[in-house]
């Protein structure tokens, strides 16, 4: 008997599971759920008719963004941050723990971090499926300690990054 986990929208051989929306997809469906994500993600914060100019902080979230975004000389230039979930999360369990403000923002004046809602995991797949590699973002200290505790009970209970990251954006810690 078959038992691997099929896609929630074709019902192909699933590829990858979704934290962010508890469901199974293939190849094909993954992309297009984390491709419709950044767009919304971009379109309701009136990212529309801009030209980039891309950071890079993080550099894997770097390596999607370059993937997805053309940089372009113009007028209404806005800076599309690299920061991921994981970044967010790490800010958001520090305002906590230490009462560290956050240095990063999901949005800024002139500035925009269309991956607070995109894992690392879910970039790695991305480039995975592929055939690309992707270079790793580096933790140190604090925030590699921040992020294996996050990683640990993610495994556990899966949204869980989500769910801190939501709570950081309605407090206006992020
Ligand atoms: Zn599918």
């Amino acid at each position: 008997m078959d038992n691997f986990k099929t896609c929630a929208v074709c019902g192909k051989k699933a590829a990858f599971h979704s934290a962010y929306l508890k469901q199974e997809f293939c190849k094909k469906h993954f992309e297009r759920m984390l491709m419709r994500r950044i767009r919304s993600n971009m379109v309701s914060n009136g990212m529309r008719g801009h030209v980039f100019h891309l950071l890079n902080e993080n550099p894997c979230g770097f390596d999607l963004l370059d993937f997805l975004f053309v940089e372009k000389s113009g007028s209404k230039k806005i800076d599309l941050s690299s920061h991921t979930l994981e970044d967010f999360a790490i800010a958001v369990m520090k305002y906590f723990l230490f009462h560290e403000e956050s240095k990063i923002r999901i949005r800024g004046k002139d500035r925009f971090s269309p991956l607070f809602n995109v894992s690392e995991d879910e970039i790695f797949s991305f480039f995975s499926l592929k055939n690309k590699s992707v270079a790793k973002n580096r933790r140190r200290g604090k925030d590699q300690s921040v992020i294996d505790f996050l990683s640990e009970i993610e495994k556990r209970r899966p949204g869980g990054m989500i769910s801190l990251v939501k709570a950081g954006i309605e407090l206006e810690i992020i």
